[in-house]
């Protein structure tokens, strides 16, 4: 008992919902990201939402983009709140270019200036690939894949070419095994690491820094729900990663925090896999996997 409450002190700060953290704690100067502009895809939800946060407690102004409005207005205020810097919500699809060349333009309009990009824009769900239609595993690649390429690309011409900049890419872990009923995730995020390097060999010259953070299971996310974490962590499942537990957002938000900022100054086309070892150990077991999507498939219907 006295052992797992030392552990749980280790942890930094987090809330399971959409909010703010009610308390904070810094680990790192709080004037690290100061006066700069951070461009967060899907910044109003999830890990994004925590990165936002984390981002602008540390000095920073954000932008944080997606395609549903009223919730990037809701995350935005809140962020502004607690952390007292400027926070802009603008709507963009990062399938199309069209959305994100105005975004950009917008954000420089607005600060005059973007020194960070935070890809962390995604979808995700389980299925098998025998269930999974031509157009679903379509859709997975376009947001994930093409919409971090979309994304990098505006952001380099219109302003990182010219004054450099930091691309952080949030990746994931599922391909390393070939994770069951993740073929459309777990392909579009290997595709990703590997542009990381691509991109961070070909933009190193310019000043701008090509980084990944890979998650492995996050408390308090979409993602988290989605492909059962809860009904894992209820059966005891997560004594076999070598942490023997979920990451937080908060503790992704900080690997962010150290490869988006000059703590990792001499760091790029690197993957940072935060996710307490887990796959490395995990069951990837696929009769127990299409069990578990069947019962919850059914439940949907
Ligand atoms: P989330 O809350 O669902 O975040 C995904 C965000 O992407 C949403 O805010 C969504 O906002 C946005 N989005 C989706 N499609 C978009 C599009 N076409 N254009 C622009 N924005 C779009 O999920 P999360 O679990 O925090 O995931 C965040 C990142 O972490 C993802 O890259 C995910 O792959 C990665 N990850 C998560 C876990 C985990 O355990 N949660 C594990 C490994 C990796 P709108 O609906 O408003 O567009």
């Amino acid at each position: 008992m006295a052992e797992s409450k030392t552990k749980a002190k280790l942890l930094p700060e987090d809330v399971d919902t959409d909010d703010c953290l009610t308390s904070y704690t810094y680990i790192y100067s709080p004037d690290l990201l100061k006066d700069q502009v951070a461009f967060i895809t899907g910044g109003g939800s999830g890990i994004g939402l925590r990165i936002a946060e984390i981002f602008m407690r540390h000095g920073c102004d954000t932008v944080i983009a997606s395609r549903n409005l009223d919730k990037l207005n809701e995350a935005a205020k809140k962020l502004s709140a607690v952390s007292g810097r400027r926070c802009l919500p603008l709507c963009i699809d990062v399938r199309q270019p069209d959305s994100i060349m105005a975004a950009v333009d917008e954000i420089l309009k607005e600060f005059g200036r973007v020194d960070i990009l935070v890809n962390n824009a995604a979808g995700n769900f389980l299925c098998p690939a025998t269930a999974l239609s031509f157009n679903a595993f379509k859709t997975v690649l376009d947001i994930d894949t093409l919409g971090t390429f979309n994304t990098s690309k505006v952001v380099y011409e219109k302003w990182f070419k010219d004054h450099g900049g930091s691309i952080v890419n949030i990746s994931a872990t599922l391909g390393y095994r070939g994770q069951a009923l993740q073929v459309h995730a777990g392909s579009a995020k290997a595709a990703n690491d590997a542009m990381t390097k691509h991109l961070a060999v070909e933009w190193g010259p310019s000043g701008v820094r090509v980084n990944a953070v890979a998650p492995g299971p996050i408390s308090g996310t979409e993602g988290y729900r989605r492909l059962g974490g809860l009904r894992v962590e209820a059966a005891g499942a997560f004594q076999s990663i070598p942490l023997q537990r979920a990451g937080n957002k908060t503790e992704m938000a900080h690997c962010a925090l150290f490869l988006a900022s000059r703590a990792s100054s001499y760091t790029t086309g690197a993957i940072l896999v935060a996710d307490g070892g887990a796959w490395l150990t995990s069951a990837n077991d696929v009769s127990m996997l299409l069990g578990y999507w069947s019962a919850e498939h059914k439940r949907d219907k």
